[in-house]
Formats: C-alpha cells, sequence, structure tokens
C-alpha cells in the first residue's frame, strides 16, 4: 500500500518548488501499489484550482482513504482570490463556447465522454480508494458520466422550443431556448464524479460554461476529473476555463450562491445547507436547483414477490454503506409477511462481505469519515430510546477505517423522531402497517420526497402508488429499490429534496432561458385581442 505518510518525511514540497514538487512525483512513481494515481495527472501535491491553467493559493488539504484512514495525497483548494480569477476566465470562455452550434458542442462532449472511457478504471478505482464505495460502484459512477455524455450528445441535435399558432396574420410565434451563461455545480461526497457529470454534460450541450466545486473530502476526484476534460478542450483549442474548477469548502461554496455572474447554482448536499444556499441565491434572484436529502421508503404488500424485494431492500439499504440519497432507510411491511421478511433480510446481512472496497469481493466498504461513525452510534443510541429494537448490527466494528455494521432496527413508531430523520449511515428502520393507505401515509409524512418503492402484484395499487393519492416523491418506483435510477429519466425530488431534476427527460430545460418571440414578417400591425389604438 502506498503512504503518502512515509512520502511526508521527506522535507515538505511548497506548491511553487517546482524541483521538489517533481520529486515528490517521482516518489509517487516508486510506490509500485499507488503509481496508478500518476496516470490521472495526480502526484503527492496538487493544484486544486482550473481556469485553463492550473492553480490554487487556498488551503492545503490531505485526502484520506476512508477504508484505512491513511493519507492519500494532498490538494491545495481556491482562495476567494482564485475564485474571482476563475468566475472571470469562465465568463471569457462563454464568449467562444456559445458561438459554437449546439451538435458541435455535442461532439466535444463526444469526446469528453470518449477521454473518460479510457480512463474508467483508474477514475472508478479512485472513487473506491477516496469516497469509500466499492469498487464496482466507483466504476458505476465513471460509466453513468459516460452515459450522459452520449445522452447529452443525441440531445444536442434534439432541444428547442415548438414554433406556435399565432392569433394574428403574418405573426410567427416561436419559442427560443438560450444558454443561461455560467453554471455553478456544487457537489456532494457520496457522488464525486456522477453528480458533476449530469450538470456538466447538459450544461455544455446547452451552451453554459461549468465551474465546479466538489465535496472538499474529495478533492483528488475532483482534479482527476477536471484533468481529463482540460486535455480535450486543449486538443481542441478551446478555453479550459469552460470546464473550471474551484475546490474548497463552505467559503467557496457560499461565495457560489452569493455570486450573480452564475446564472444557475445546482446544488447536490444535504437539506440544511441546500436551504441556506436557496435562500441566499433567490436573494438575488437567481436560478436554483436543489438536490437534497432523502428518506426513502419501501413499501411491501402481503402479495409481493419476497424473492424480489429481500435483495432489492439488501442492495438499497446496504450498498454504499447507506450513503445513497436514495438508499432506503424505511421498510414497510404489511403485518402479514413482516416477520418472515425480517427473517430473511437477518440471513440475508449475514451474508454480506465487508472490507477493503477495492478488493473485488467486498460487498459493503466503510463510511466516508470518522466523523460519520460518530453520527452512526448516536443514530442508533436515539433510535432505541425511542423503542427501536437493534435486530441486526448496531456497532462499529473493531479494524483499521470507518466501518459499522449494517443495521436493522425493528418495533418503531412510524412517526418517531429518528425514522423521520435522514441519517446518512446503513441503519434501516422496519415499520409494520395493516393497509395500503396507512402505507401510503407514512411513506409521505417524511419532509423529504426522493425516492420510493411499493412491492406488489395487484394493478390497482400500482396505479394508486402512482397517481394523484399516491407516493409524493420525485421517484416512484414499483418492484424495484429506492435506488438505482437511471440517467434517461428526470433524476430529483420533492419537499425537502428540493424539487430539482437533472439528468435526462426535459431537465435540460434548466440550464437555459426560455424566449417566446413573436415577429411579424408583414406591413400590417394587428395587436393582440383585437385591440385597436388610434
Ligand atoms: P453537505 O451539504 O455537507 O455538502 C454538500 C456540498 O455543499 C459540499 O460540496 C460542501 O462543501 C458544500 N457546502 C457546505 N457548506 C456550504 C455553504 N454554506 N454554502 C455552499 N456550499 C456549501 O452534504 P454531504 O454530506 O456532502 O452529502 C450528503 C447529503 O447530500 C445527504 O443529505 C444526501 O441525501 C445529499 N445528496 C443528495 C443527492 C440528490 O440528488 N438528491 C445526491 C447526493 C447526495
Amino acid at each position: 500500500m502506498f503512504r503518502l505518510s512515509t512520502l511526508l518525511r521527506v522535507p515538505a514540497f511548497p506548491p511553487t518548488n517546482r524541483a521538489l514538487s517533481a520529486m515528490a512525483s517521482s516518489l509517487l512513481a516508486e510506490q509500485p501499489t499507488f503509481s496508478w494515481l500518476q496516470d490521472l495527472g495526480l502526484g503527492v501535491d496538487n493544484k486544486g484550482v482550473y481556469n485553463g491553467k492550473w492553480g490554487g493559493r487556498g488551503q492545503v488539504v490531505t485526502s484520506y482513504s476512508p477504508a484505512s484512514n491513511e493519507p492519500i495525497a494532498r490538494v491545495q483548494q481556491a482562495s476567494l482570490e482564485d475564485y474571482e480569477e476563475t468566475v472571470k476566465a469562465a465568463k471569457e470562455a462563454w464568449h467562444v463556447w456559445a458561438d459554437l452550434p449546439a451538435p458541435k458542442r455535442g461532439e466535444i462532449v463526444r469526446q469528453i465522454g470518449d477521454a473518460l472511457r479510457k480512463k474508467s478504471t483508474l477514475l472508478g478505482k479512485l472513487v473506491s480508494l477516496e469516497m469509500g464505495k466499492i469498487a464496482v460502484e466507483g466504476l458505476g459512477e465513471v460509466q453513468e458520466y459516460i452515459d450522459i455524455c452520449d445522452y447529452a450528445v443525441g440531445l444536442s441535435r434534439m432541444f428547442g422550443g415548438p414554433m406556435l399558432p399565432s392569433e394574428r396574420a403574418g405573426h410567427a410565434l416561436v419559442e427560443m431556448w438560450n444558454p443561461l451563461g455560467l453554471v455553478g455545480i456544487i457537489t456532494a461526497f457520496n457522488f464525486p464524479v456522477a453528480v458533476s457529470g449530469w450538470n456538466t454534460a447538459i450544461a455544455l450541450v446547452c451552451g453554459n460554461c461549468c465551474l465546479w466545486k466538489g465535496a472538499p473530502t474529495t478533492p483528488l476526484t475532483s482534479v482527476a476529473v477536471t484533468r481529463i476534460l482540460s486535455e480535450v478542450f486543449q486538443s481542441n483549442k478551446l478555453p479550459g476555463a469552460i470546464c473550471s474548477l474551484t475546490c474548497g469548502g463552505s467559503d467557496i461554496g457560499a461565495a457560489m450562491a452569493r455570486d450573480e455572474r452564475l446564472e444557475l447554482l445546482s446544488f447536490t448536499g444535504s437539506t440544511a445547507v441546500g436551504k441556506q444556499v436557496a435562500v441566499t441565491v433567490k436573494e438575488r434572484f437567481g436560478r436554483v436547483l436543489l438536490e437534497l436529502g432523502g428518506n426513502n421508503a419501501i413499501i411491501a404488500m402481503d402479495d409481493a414477490d419476497l424473492d424480489m424485494l429481500v435483495p432489492s431492500v439488501l442492495f438499497a439499504a446496504v450498498g454504499t454503506a447507506g450513503q445513497r440519497c436514495t438508499s432506503t432507510r424505511r421498510l414497510m411491511l404489511h403485518e402479514s409477511i413482516h416477520d418472515t421478511v425480517v427473517e430473511r433480510l437477518l440471513k440475508a446481512y449475514k451474508q454480506v462481505r465487508i472490507g477493503d472496497p477495492l478488493e473485488p469481493n467486498t460487498l459493503y466498504g466503510p463510511l466516508h469519515t470518522k466523523q460519520a461513525m460518530e453520527t452512526y452510534k448516536t443514530a442508533v443510541e436515539q433510535a432505541q430510546q425511542q423503542g427501536g429494537k437493534v435486530v441486526y448490527g448496531g456497532k462499529v466494528i473493531d479494524r483499521p477505517g470507518n466501518y459499522v455494521e449494517p443495521t436493522i432496527i425493528t418495533g418503531m413508531q412510524h412517526n418517531a423522531p429518528m425514522v423521520l430523520t435522514e441519517t446518512f449511515v446503513p441503519i434501516l428502520y422496519v415499520l409494520k402497517f395493516k393497509n395500503f393507505e396507512e402505507a401510503i401515509s407514512w411513506n409521505n409524512e417524511a419532509k423529504q420526497g426522493l425516492s420510493s418503492s411499493l412491492f406488489t402484484k395487484d394493478l390497482g395499487r400500482i396505479f394508486k402508488w402512482l397517481g394523484p393519492k399516491g407516493s409524493d416523491c420525485g421517484i416512484v418506483n414499483v418492484n424495484i429499490p429506492t435506488s438505482g435510477a437511471e440517467i434517461g429519466g428526470a433524476f430529483g425530488g420533492e419537499k425537502h429534496t428540493g424539487g430539482g431534476r437533472e439528468s435526462g427527460s426535459d431537465a435540460w430545460k434548466q440550464y437555459m432561458h426560455r424566449s417566446t418571440c413573436t415577429i411579424n414578417y408583414t406591413k400590417e400591425l394587428p395587436l393582440a385581442q383585437g385591440i385597436k389604438f388610434e
């Protein structure tokens, strides 16, 4: 295993000292198990700002592997001066980018997808190393970026508005869609590649430049992705600032929220921070796209196919160690199947292979930070105080890294405070209900409205679930888990999840502004509604 701690015993590498940085890189190359980071353009010390050139004069942060809490490498984040320069560069780059016809922008996005394909294995491995999710999930995230690039290429030849019938003779009524300008993208730690991709690919084909700030605990992934994009712009002789990066924490995030030059701010993260961001952006009448927390439920009826239900719950509650916005946190079981399903889940949970996320056999890795382990411990305690019984897990695992046991808690009231709280850890609350209407109302009583699933074979219940008196979430599934959304649909949720939509369907509309244009091609001036003004 590569150890930055060993390397750091050599003299510190001042950011401006090229000779010492080169020394660091060669030391990195000597570490056989970690030298692959160099193939992503990463060294021991990395610059966390890109605006056509790499820089960064802010705080230096060390990125740690959640599986061991060993340092991986360091990134120098953006200072507010770096941020200012980057916004200026991105605004200038927009003049070049917006002039390219949309299908030509699509061609650049196609090249970005191809460049990501070439590095997908390495990039997926980095996600796994730095975020802590298992290797296949790391790779899956990169694949989502590639897929959305493909989608955006097609979109670049398809979006646009209709020509509508005008009530006036000799007039054309047309909808024009134009780019907004600069799109700010703030992302969370748990999807350090895919979420920036959903935004970037669509924003780019729509004619916008992008300024991205990833999570401060996944800066190496942000730098690696931006390096891949920057090479595409460079080889096409386009300004690199079309896709800029300012690594940083809440200081840079708050600056983005305040900044009137960002015509859209797409924010993915917790409801608490999203609320502050939304208020700040709305205060300046800016546009904000919010992808916030979820408290997702699976409802299983008496006729549910248990062979589909049990693996679905396992995947959605235990996958990514419960750190997906769409993770299943509440399982509502009809009273007639409750005990059988809990018993089968206990058996299934015992099979989960816990280990190093980079090992191919591992199904369940660590939490992202030490702080998340504390959150987990507190949540288990509070759930017990609120009447919960831990029937599986409940403890921190005694091994290096941030490992906790995947946990099942039964016996709680549907409206107990912990059941209605999004705790971003692998705790599943199992609830027992008597009838379908009751289960729907429990699903909808969570403040958040992201994802929801119903397991049944009854067509009547399925359509009720999809209809006005069904689930109030943005994602409403039947006989599949709450997580694992496809990029072709619009992704997002209602209520405290923020109401934003990203990815497919008509989500592109949020990255453009619509003008309703009336063109008179006659020599007459008929006014609307037949008004005469003589
Ligand atoms: P977080 O809210 O702590 O951080 C998200 C981002 O906001 C980070 O980049 C952070 O640096 C930045 N930030 C922090 N303070 C800020 C401020 N004052 N102004 C602007 N930006 C600021 O969230 P997290 O812990 O990284 O991620 C977990 C949360 O994200 C969960 O609630 C999860 O449900 C949610 N999430 C939602 C979606 C979705 O699509 N709905 C997807 C992924 C994650």
